[in-house]
């Protein structure tokens, strides 16, 4: 069994995750959460709002995972979100063609190739299929789009989409969300909550689904005055796969500090910058390791078509680098689209200290004679003229102005246009704010932090499994055991777990088999410590308690137990200072 084998089987065995409707056959791509994989998932985003929410300052919002089909045309999802895909002609099976490709040759990253191109590549290395092994040679490479359709209401006249991506949800509402904010850049919102794609074919357990959770946050900020405060993260040490690394014969991940990062302009943006310092942090807190861990620069093909800089943070598992959480900077190009397709006003209005004076240069198109002129495109003359005059009030000095809609020129006489520049006095600005966007994938991060925390070792001469997953991430905090069922150790081990239930941990009462047996169903589940209540408990009121990794055992009082073990939970204490 390789890693994620051995993982997967782990998973479903101690109840962390399993198919879906398996009474049903299941259907690929959906997977549950059993209790303690559900315990980690929440550890695992209690921490993410601890991290980019709480510490950073942001809020977070709940957005619905169905929207009407506007939204997606505006964001782009409705035509370019696309994977491509090839059918055998053969048996009719479906394949991810940039997959097939880069199953069988050195190609990376073929997404970022034209389809021709990826078609090309399956011809010339004679490439078949994966289910049937007949020749995929000639079948045509296609883009099939990755959102599930449904119909809001009755009839299909409403067609609506599942969210692809939380982030949608944050732009749509940008309008509301920058009132609360009080129109006062910058400002972050977050949101954790599920996505859906229908994916081609999905692999590797929690790794490729078809619905999932993210975390995402969108910070807006003004472009031209914003900046990161980069100095809390400037030492963090980033290990850093660029695009010119990844091209170049040499190449390989170099380990810069944020500051080298953005001084030696390997990193662009300033503020993607500092969230993977952030990241790189967070990452660390809850068990990915980093051995295991790099962040990868997009190629100029593979970058999404809102992104100007993006980099993924990726962790090893069995060889392959998974994508975890995608950084990008995405500009204006969200508002911007919202703005133009709604016809909503998705700017902030920023007000300058004092107003000012300055010159504007306006128009006035006199329509009696753009209309005969221009017929059904005066309007649009008129608004071109309008914004050449904002944009290039020059273009007004000779005696003719020519603007260009859709590649055709229309010259109008400059005196029809009553091109005038007037000082006007403005208090403040319409400024579209910018968005720096880091999206986490919390399925991906909980496979990682998974098989990073899979160990094995030798226990009295036998093999044993354990997950050393930081204790502030493990589904339980604490293992109570009666070393036997009798003699009044039931009794005191059963009100020693309800006052640490009391006290906020979580905790397992375990009081079946031998007490070995209890230790391993705890390791194997990352349990990080146990208690076990003997026959000297019921003497002097003390305990042991087992820490999951060595193994070692102290006895400690049962009078302030909750508190040390709370203290262990967080990190104020360590094992050894006991
Ligand atoms: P993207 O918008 O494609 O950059 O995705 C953002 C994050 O969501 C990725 O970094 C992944 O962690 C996660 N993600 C995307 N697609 C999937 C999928 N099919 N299954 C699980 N996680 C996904």
């Amino acid at each position: 069994m390789n890693e994620g084998e051995r993982l997967t089987e782990l998973a479903k065995r101690r109840g962390f995750y399993f198919p879906s409707a398996s009474a049903y056959g299941g259907a690929s791509g959906f997977w549950t959460y059993g209790p303690q994989g559900a315990a980690l998932k929440s550890n695992v985003e209690d921490a993410w709002r601890d991290r980019y929410v709480v510490k950073e300052g942001h809020q977070e919002i709940s957005a619905p995972t169905v929207m009407p089909e506007p939204v997606f045309e505006a964001s782009g999802h409705l035509d370019g979100f696309d994977d491509m895909i090839i059918e055998c002609g053969e048996c009719g099976a479906t394949h991810r063609a940039d997959h097939v490709v880069e199953d069988n040759t050195d190609v990376e990253e073929a997404e970022s190739l034209p389809n021709e191109e990826v078609m090309d590549l399956i011809a010339e290395h004679g490439i078949e299929c994966p289910s049937c092994g007949a020749s995929l040679a000639g079948e045509p490479v296609e883009n099939f789009n990755l959102m599930f359709e449904t119909n809001i209401g009755p009839g299909s006249s409403s067609p609506g989409y599942l969210r692809p991506e939380t982030a949608q949800g944050i732009f749509v509402e940008f309008p509301q969300l920058s009132e609360y904010a009080r129109n006062q850049l910058p400002f972050g919102v977050a949101q954790i909550g599920k996505a859906y794609r229908n994916e081609i074919s999905p692999r590797k357990s929690l790794v490729r689904v078809r619905e999932f959770t993210q975390a995402e946050l969108e910070h807006f900020v003004d472009p031209e005055e914003d900046e990161p405060p980069l100095a809390e993260v400037a030492d963090v040490t980033l290990p850093l796969y660029s695009a010119e690394s990844q091209q170049a014969d040499d190449g390989g991940q170099r380990d810069l500090t944020v500051r080298e990062a953005v001084d030696e302009g390997v990193v662009a943006s300033d503020w993607v910058a500092y969230y993977l310092g952030v990241s790189k942090r967070w990452y660390e807190r809850i068990g990915v390791d980093m051995d295991r861990f790099r962040y990868r620069q997009h190629l100029a093909g593979e970058r999404a078509h809102y992104a100007s800089d993006c980099w993924d943070a990726e962790s090893e598992v069995d060889g392959d680098w998974i994508e975890i959480t995608g950084f990008a900077y995405r500009g204006d190009y969200d508002l911007s689209k919202h703005a133009e397709h709604s016809g909503e006003d998705f700017t902030v209005f920023k007000q300058y200290d004092e107003p000012i004076t300055v010159e504007r240069a306006t128009v006035d198109p006199d329509m009696s004679y753009l209309g005969p002129e221009f017929g059904g495109d005066a309007q649009r003359v008129a608004d071109a003229l309008e914004a050449l005059a904002e944009r290039d009030p020059s273009a007004f000095d000779a005696d003719e102005v020519t603007v260009e809609i859709d590649g055709e020129d229309y010259a109008v006489p400059v005196e029809q246009t009553n091109f005038s520049v007037d000082e006007v006095t403005e208090s403040g600005e319409h400024v579209r704010p910018h968005v720096v966007e880091p999206s986490f994938g919390v399925g991906r991060i909980i496979y990682t932090v998974l098989a990073h925390a899979y160990e094995t070792d030798e226990v009295d001469g036998e093999e044993r499994t354990y997950l050393s997953l930081p204790p502030e991430q493990a589904p339980t905090t604490v293992g109570v055991f009666p070393l036997m069922d009798k003699d009044g150790m039931d009794d005191l081990a059963r009100e020693i777990a309800g006052d640490l239930r009391s006290a906020g941990l979580s905790v397992t009462y375990d009081d079946s088999g031998a007490i070995g047996r209890r230790y391993r169903r705890q390791d194997e589940v990352g349990t990080p410590y146990c208690v076990t209540v003997d026959y000297e408990a019921l003497e002097d009121d003390t305990v042991t308690v087992r820490e999951r990794d060595t193994t070692e055992q102290k006895r400690l009082p049962v009078d302030g137990l909750a508190e040390t073990l709370e203290q262990l939970n967080t990190g104020e204490l360590t094992f050894d200072d006991l």
